[in-house]
């Protein structure tokens, strides 16, 4: 199904808007094996993401981004659910060390330049391995903000040349939270203290309880999303 057609994926994406998540990663599993691929930065969506595959197929590949830059109540969890879930784990690294990038680019470059940091350390790493799988999994959801609003379920990706599913863009962060307390996930322990979207520690801050979930991130710069999520044309 890796030539999948517009017309296919308008069919498909009015089926999944009815279908459970658990539903739609069935497919992608029986359409897909182990081509498809998880991509995840352990936020809550994403364990949900991949407490469910571990039901229903739990040797599919995982891939995290390490930065070098996570807090570490961040690494923390990672290591928490790599062991407990048995996750096959790749963490993938940028090029440069945080010390190298200094060393070339100057001291804190996402201060003057966070778009060419998350180049480097974000999107560069993910881009050089995520073409080789013919699907992969994300855990955007439309409630998480405004330019995210319109995410379909499934989707072409050109810029990877792949099928990118977002099983979970139709649920809201309360059923989101609601399942990873029923099954009692680990989360991140800076959720607890207004973080609500977590990422690199320089470019995460804490937010007002009724915030927009997304305003912690990268506070000061035109900037709302690392760019893994933005489509070339
Ligand atoms: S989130 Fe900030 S520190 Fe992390 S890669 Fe992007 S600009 Fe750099």
């Amino acid at each position: 199904m890796s030539t999948v057609t517009a017309e296919q994926i308008t069919d498909l994406n009015a089926a999944f808007e009815k279908q459970a998540p658990q539903d739609i990663l069935r497919w992608a599993v029986e359409t897909y094996g182990t081509g498809l691929a998880s991509v995840t930065s352990f936020q809550p969506t994403g364990i949900v993401i991949l407490h469910m595959l571990r039901e229903i197929a739990p040797e599919t590949p995982v891939l995290t981004l390490d930065t070098g830059l996570l807090f570490p109540e961040t690494y923390a969890l990672i290591d928490d659910l790599e062991a407990r879930f048995d996750l096959r784990l790749t963490r993938l690294q940028p090029e440069l060390t945080v010390e190298r990038q200094a060393e070339q680019y100057g001291a804190a470059l996402w201060e003057r330049e966070p778009n060419l940091c998350c180049a480097m350390r974000k999107t560069a790493p993910l881009d050089a391995v995520l073409g080789q799988y013919p699907a992969w999994i994300t855990g955007l959801r439309r409630d998480q903000s405004e330019g995210r609003g319109t995410t379909p379920i499934i989707s072409w990706d050109r810029k990877h040349g792949n099928i990118k599913l977002a099983p979970l863009a139709t649920w809201t962060e309360s059923m989101v939270w609601t399942y990873i307390h029923a099954y009692e996930l680990p989360y991140n322990a800076l959720h607890d203290q207004n973080y609500p979207s977590i990422g690199c520690y320089p470019c995460t801050r804490a937010v007002a309880a009724d915030g927009d979930k997304r305003a912690g991130r990268w506070v000061g710069h035109n900037k709302t999303e690392c760019g893994i999520h933005v489509q070339s044309n």
